[in-house]
């Protein structure tokens, strides 16, 4: 029997290949989604809306640890990479949408200055953030900031009480002079209800853990659903791609090798293929396959955002109600606009600090209270009250001994080698944490608070990497020399091999990547389906 045969293969299901799927089925090419993960049912696979006591007998009985967990506690991969250095983390969920299904939804735009080091500008871009926030369904507030453009946003959800304190002590920073500003996040939750869209966001603050009424953003509640309904995107479920298929001369992808859950390996034939694996898997892929590495970069130019937490105290607030203002997730306000026009001396790039308060059930504070009974709960409601915390994203250094390759020993379950994550922070990256941490207290200081928790000190063993927002071993460029992908996404060695993650990233701001990964892609698929259209793949 011959093999099945699509216009595009996609692999992989996260942020970057959902939106190709979606925007290849839309402009009618037939589709191939290839996910190795299986689909993941909101309020039955994971639940945090229900009862602990409740879901106890069910969870035992399934294997799982203990009472209503999160989504990624559950069902992230362990295991599936070997770090070398400064203790690199890797995040994998293998699930139908990916790593959407616990992220905390915040999309914020590259600004102008952000793009200098690509091949392509904001303006080339910005039509796509515009697409991308509409559909993904974006809240925010128009904050009018040079370098974190404007969007289009619904209704914009208030920062919480001690956050707007931390709001304070910028303002007062800033008239004596201080490059900063302090804003409220922009998530990809809907807050506005609109025909077709998705159920409007009830704020019961658990969206990392997985929304179980699909109200956050998700690949698998929005543009796979939407690439579905257009009769043209077949989903290859529970199904890995195991190898790529390349004509005898090398230069064209032919198809892929595919092995499904139950064991079944076949193979399908396409016109193109879309890779969107995730920044570490997506290079791991092409190195096992040794392809579009005519440049010696893929697994190189690896960067991510990395930091360190400071935590104040605002005894001000001592006396307030509890009141009930959960919001979404922990993090509502964001410190940002530093060093963007004017760089720091000691150190390359810059950060920005995520900033989170209230009444929500993290686990920062609880083991601090003191007392019991009683006096203990007293404790516990007022370190939740009157805290706001403060949690870096600073631009890891681009370096040459930060990198992913593959393990000549570790292998999966099919054989293949697993990747290696190098990671050694560099005295700019030391020197970026001492800043932020002296920036927070200065805020909180200025705020009238007290600092209540920061590092002792910083050390390489000190700083957290964030698994989840690797990004560059495949980076863009116009010259093949020193690139993988074209302005299009396109292999410059592959002409059929495109791909639609954070992997393409040519340089790192200090935002968060989701929203540009999903912009790019969505950019990439568009010139894709051009292509094939006009037969020049
Ligand atoms: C707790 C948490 C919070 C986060 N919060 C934010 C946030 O607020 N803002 C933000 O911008 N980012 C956030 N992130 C990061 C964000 O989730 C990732 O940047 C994003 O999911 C990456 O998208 P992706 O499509 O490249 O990869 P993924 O989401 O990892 O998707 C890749 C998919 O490919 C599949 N796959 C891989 N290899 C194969 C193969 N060989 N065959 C078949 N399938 C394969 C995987 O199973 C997976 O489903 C967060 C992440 C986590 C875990
Ligand atoms: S806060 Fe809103 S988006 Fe987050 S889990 Fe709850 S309903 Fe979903």
């Amino acid at each position: 029997m011959p093999n099945p045969r699509f216009d595009v293969c996609v692999v992989g299901s996260g942020p970057g290949g959902g939106i190709a799927a979606y925007v290849l089925a839309a402009a009618g090419l037939k589709v191939a989604l290839i996910e190795m993960g299986r689909r993941l049912r909101p309020g039955a696979d994971y639940n945090a809306h229900a009862d602990p006591y409740d879901s106890l007998d069910r969870r035992l009985s399934q294997g799982k640890p203990g009472a209503i967990s999160s989504v990624w506690n559950d069902y992230s991969e362990r295991d599936h990479f070997t770090g070398v250095g400064d203790n690199p983390r890797h995040g994998q969920l293998r699930a139908l949408g990916g790593r959407s299904l616990c992220w905390a939804g915040h999309c914020l735009r590259f600004g102008p200055l952000d793009y200098t080091r690509w091949p392509i500008s904001y303006a080339d871009v910005a039509p796509y953030y515009d697409k991308a926030e509409r559909f993904m369904q974006v809240h925010g507030m128009k904050d009018g900031l040079s370098n974190l453009p404007d969007g289009v946003f619904e209704k914009a959800v208030p920062m919480r009480c001690p956050e707007r304190m931390l709001k304070l002590g910028v303002e007062r920073l800033k008239q004596k002079g201080r490059k900063m500003e302090f804003v409220a996040q922009r998530k990809a939750i809907p807050t506005e209800s609109r025909p077709g869209g998705r159920t409007v966001c009830h704020y019961c603050g658990h969206c990392m853990r997985g929304c179980d009424v699909d109200s956050k953003y998700t690949s698998a509640n929005t543009p796979i659903p939407k690439a579905l309904a257009t009769g043209n995107l077949k989903l290859f479920a529970e199904t890995a791609m195991t190898r790529v298929r390349m004509a005898k001369d090398g230069s064209r992808v032919e198809g892929i090798v595919c092995a499904a859950s139950d064991g079944a390996v076949f193979e399908i034939d396409c016109r193109a293929l879309v890779l969107a694996c995730s920044t570490i898997e997506t290079a791991r892929q092409l190195l096992i396959a040794g392809i579009a590495n005519s440049s010696g970069t893929v697994g190189k130019y690896l960067t991510s955002h990395f930091g360190v937490t400071v935590a104040g105290l605002f005894p001000g607030l001592k006396n307030r109600d509890a009141s009930n203002d959960d919001g979404t997730d922990y993090y509502h306000s964001l410190l940002t606009g530093l060093y963007w026009d004017k760089p720091n001396p000691n150190f390359e790039g810059t950060y920005q600090v995520q900033s989170g308060a209230g009444l929500h059930p993290t686990k920062l504070f609880i083991k601090d209270a003191p007392g019991w009974g009683s006096s203990f709960k007293r404790a516990l409601k007022e370190l939740n009250t009157i805290h706001a915390s403060m949690n870096m994203q600073g631009s890891l250094l681009i370096s040459s001994r930060k990198f992913v390759d593959l393990d000549p020993a570790a292998k999966d379950r099919y054989g293949l080698p697993l990747p290696r994550i190098h990671l050694h922070y560099e005295d700019s990256d030391l020197a970026m944490a001492r800043d932020m941490v002296a920036t927070c207290e200065e805020v909180i200081l200025a705020a009238g608070g007290e600092v209540y928790s920061k590092p002792r000190d910083i050390s390489r063993e000190g700083l957290v990497i964030d698994g989840n927002h690797w990004v560059g071993t495949c980076r863009m460029g116009r010259d093949k020399k020193t690139s993988v992908v074209n302005t299009d996404g396109q292999s410059h060695d592959v002409r059929n091999l495109f791909i639609c993650d954070a992997s393409v990233f040519a340089a790192y701001p200090e935002k968060n990547p989701t929203l540009t990964n999903v912009a790019l892609s969505w950019r990439t698929a568009e010139r894709l389906a051009t292509k094939l259209r006009r037969r020049e793949v």
